[in-house]
């Protein structure tokens, strides 16, 4: 992988580029997508936004996030505008495998491939050119490094300005994780004077859920939600009939799993999701518990240290027990 500094000069000749991210986007991958769609149509390329899966509503409002292909739902067209891309920029993800069923396109296509993300251990062999910086707040700020680096500040618009800060303020957890240097808020002052409403932004993306949200979420921490006070550890389980008893969306759990983290005392919050086709995970800890470590051993996922997640194709009780096992086997880090 080359360092994207390389591909500056190249930026001027217009290209047809596709722009992708982790299936099931959350706000940093479509915002940092959408971002650099803006800033690359601004010099001239065809420029196509391509999601491995569906996302959330709350994620609509993005300038432009009704141009973005779902590939699971339009593969056809997808695939053509994979095929004719000369560029395909990969942001927010570091390996294929995170782009679910467009991993096999990805990995045959002849485009040359350019990942701009945040997490550790990218599969650097997979991508032409890139960088990955695990210290960086989002892949948000990497677009925004990107767009500055290659000498082009004077195009940061408001449609860039709300995407990026989208991106930026929900992966820092509104600018509350370590990851919140004072880079970020240089940047976000530099994105609020394009004039875009932040306040709007906040809405949103928190302040827009349905009613059954809220209904599910009483039930879970009423019903789902064990803690085991000897390990600082708590764990929601949610069976795919929670899902449909209270209509629950793709987007619709996101923000669950820092319930029981905010228990007093606890280090390690865990939520195990059926989805039907697989068993998602998803981890969040403090202090010096590694969740991208634990993601990475016990559930074929990844993440960060604070905030990680994984898939499993095992039944539900038997990922239930495969984490009680791995959380006995933590004790004396946990304790
Ligand atoms: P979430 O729990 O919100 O889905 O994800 C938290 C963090 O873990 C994100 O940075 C996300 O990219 C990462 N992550 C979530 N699921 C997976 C997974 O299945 N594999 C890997 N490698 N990373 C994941
Ligand atoms: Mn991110």
């Amino acid at each position: 992988m080359k360092p994207i500094e390389e591909l500056y000069n190249q930026l001027t000749e217009p290209k047809n580029i596709v722009i992708t991210f982790h299936q099931k986007p959350d706000a940093d991958a479509m915002g940092s997508g959408l971002g650099l769609y803006h800033f690359l149509i601004q010099l001239g390329h065809n420029v196509t936004v391509i999601s491995p899966t569906n996302w959330a509503a709350f994620l609509n409002w993005m300038p432009d996030a009704k141009k973005v292909i779902d590939f699971d739902a339009a593969r056809a067209n997808a695939v053509n505008k994979l095929t004719e891309a000369e560029w395909i920029f990969c942001l927010d993800f570091n390996t294929l495998s995170r782009t679910k069923n467009m991993e096999s396109e990805l990995a045959s296509s002849s485009a040359i491939k350019i990942l701009i993300d945040h997490h550790k251990e990218p599969q650097i062999e997979a991508f032409d050119y890139g960088i990955s910086k695990p210290d960086k707040s989002s892949t948000a700020e990497m677009v925004y490094d990107f767009i500055v680096g290659s000498g082009n500040d004077n195009k940061i618009n408001i449609e860039i300005a709300q995407c990026l800060y989208a991106g930026v303020m929900t992966d820092t957890g509104s600018f509350k994780f370590d990851s919140t240097t004072p880079s970020v808020h240089l940047m976000v002052a530099r994105l609020m004077q394009t004039g875009f409403d932040h306040s709007k932004v906040h809405e949103h993306l928190f302040e827009n859920f349905l009613e059954n949200r809220y209904r599910f979420f009483g039930n879970t921490l009423l019903n789902r939600m064990e803690i085991f006070y000897e390990y600082n550890t708590a764990l929601i389980v949610i069976p795919q009939q929670d899902l449909i008893k209270y209509e629950i969306k793709t987007g619709d759990t996101e923000g669950l799993v820092n319930f029981p983290l905010s228990i007093r005392g606890i280090k390690l919050a865990a939520i195990i999701i059926d989805r039907g086709d697989e068993r998602k995970s998803s981890f969040r800890s403090k202090g010096d518990f590694d969740v991208n470590l634990f993601a990475r051993k016990y559930f074929n996922g990844g993440g960060h240290f604070h905030a990680a997640g994984g898939r499993n194709i095992e039944p539900l009780d038997e990922v239930v027990r495969k984490f009680k096992t791995a959380m006995r086997e933590n004790k004396s880090i946990l304790e």
